[in-house]
């Protein structure tokens, strides 16, 4: 047991001699609380901690039952910058003390989120984990600006990739990315943005795909960019998104444009009676 657990039974009122609790991996989605799933709700409800992470929104966050400790181990003073492992560790002395714990990661917690090695971490100090799964950021951002990841006759599959590599330089088998009926997400990509760009259209993506960038996709100041691959890191100067933001490419992104034309058009509509 490490060092922090006498601090964190003063905070929780003392050990509770229960026996071994477990702990919930679970996905808070991309922003609203509006999907989260029934489950991840009421493992919310049930919680006696909540570890969480900086991506999971206020409006989620305001689920918590008001008596439940909640730990933000992105950033509690006393938490701050804590690595992998020590987030392992903490949830390894909450479940020994007896708390049922909710790990709470924005999206799913296995993409992109770490999940994969917090479970093998549990696993390892045998403690019961189960993962509640979330809506992951490119699913819930694409439907919050009506581009479908696949559409018939435009793209056929979908892949998901890290723009953030181990070292930070993304690492990517770009030549497999060429297929023009594939459509693409990247997350973290915002930093290496004119890299994805430059290494796209080099490896056969035509410079005129469609791009969309979505800053705080499903939250209330959600902003969506469109561009081009070619356009893109002029863009991204030009208009200087913030994470959490996601790129979407491929040409179904061109629907977001129609969807806004669609609403821009009923708008008119309604205001000329
Ligand atoms: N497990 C998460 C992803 C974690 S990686 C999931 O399944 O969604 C963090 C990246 O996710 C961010 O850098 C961003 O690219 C993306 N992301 C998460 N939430 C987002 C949101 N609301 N809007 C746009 N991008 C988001």
């Amino acid at each position: 047991m490490t060092q922090r657990l006498p601090a964190l039974n003063q905070l929780l009122g003392g050990s509770t001699n229960q026996p071994q609790g477990r702990v919930w991996l679970v996905g808070a989605g991309p922003g609203d609380a509006e999907l989260l799933t029934l489950k991840a709700l009421r493992r919310l409800e049930d919680a006696d901690v909540v570890v969480y992470d900086r991506l999971v929104s206020e409006e989620v966050l305001a689920r918590i039952p008001a008596g439940t400790l909640a730990l933000d181990v992105g950033k509690t003073p006393g938490f701050h910058g804590m690595k992998q492992q020590q987030i392992g560790e903490l949830l390894i002395d909450l479940a020994r003390s007896g708390r049922n714990v909710v790990r709470l990661k924005g999206g799913d917690p296995f993409i992109f989120g770490r999940g994969g090695e917090e479970m093998q971490q549990l696993q390892a100090a045998n403690i019961v984990c189960e993962i509640v799964p979330g809506i992951t950021a490119a699913v819930g951002c694409a439907a919050a600006c009506g581009i479908p990841l696949t559409h018939r006759e435009m793209a056929q599959s979908v892949r998901f990739i890290t723009g953030h590599g181990k070292a930070g330089k993304p690492q990517i088998a770009w030549e497999s990315l060429q297929d023009a009926s594939q459509t693409l997400v990247f997350y973290m990509g915002l930093t290496w943005s004119a890299e994805l760009s430059q290494q796209l259209c080099c490896h056969g993506r035509a410079a005129d795909t469609p791009v969309a960038v979505i800053e705080r996709g499903t939250r209330p100041d959600q902003r969506v960019l469109i561009s081009t691959l070619a356009q893109l890191p002029a863009t991204i100067a030009h208009h200087q998104p913030q994470s959490p933001a996601l790129i979407i490419v491929g040409d179904v992104v061109t629907l977001y444009r129609a969807a806004e034309a669609q609403h821009n058009e009923k708008e008119a509509l309604t205001a000329h009676g």
